[in-house]
């Protein structure tokens, strides 16, 4: 971690906030969706948002379904997220070993080969994080920033494309 939090800026290009950059952010919302089973549903949007707006950190390979994954998430909303991992982890119990099913997610577009982008403009560094907690004002609350930031990371992929 960086010295000086205050001035630190993350790989991402976000600002630290007041638990450090991304990552600090990032490991504080997985350790407490592990005691908050409402909360743990965010949990592959978080994931996937978090690896491509750090692609340094995530295995290059499962970034162009993740990628897919958040489209998804963004144009159907959780429910439907939720019913292609449910299908996923069936699939992987039945010992087919290929990773990620494509067909509900073929739709959406491929993770572009430039990028990463420089700057989105929602980050989890900029997530409130109030009382010890993420959902202090509601796990709502907290879906819809969770959701911004899916936007945000769907947005500046979108952009380099061109
Ligand atoms: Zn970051």
């Amino acid at each position: 971690m960086a010295d000086n939090p205050v001035a630190a800026q993350c790989d991402c290009g976000a600002v630290a906030g007041p638990l450090g950059v991304c990552v600090d952010y990032y490991h504080a919302i997985l350790s407490e969706e592990q005691a908050d089973p409402q909360m743990y549903r965010w949990h592959a949007p978080v994931v996937c948002a978090y690896l491509l707006q750090h692609p340094a950190r995530a295995h290059e390979k499962y970034l162009d379904g993740q990628f897919r994954q958040l489209q998804l998430y963004v144009d159907k909303g959780l429910d439907a997220l939720l019913r292609v991992a449910a299908h996923q982890v069936a699939r992987n119990k039945h010992g087919v070993r290929s990773g990620y099913d494509m067909a509900p997610l073929a739709a959406y577009e491929p993770l572009p080969p430039a990028g990463p982008p420089r700057h989105f403009r929602a980050t989890f560094s900029g997530l409130p994080f109030r009382d010890g907690s993420f959902v202090s004002d509601g796990h709502l609350a907290y879906g819809h920033r969770i959701e911004a930031i899916a936007q945000a990371t769907v947005e500046s992929w979108r952009s380099i494309q061109a």
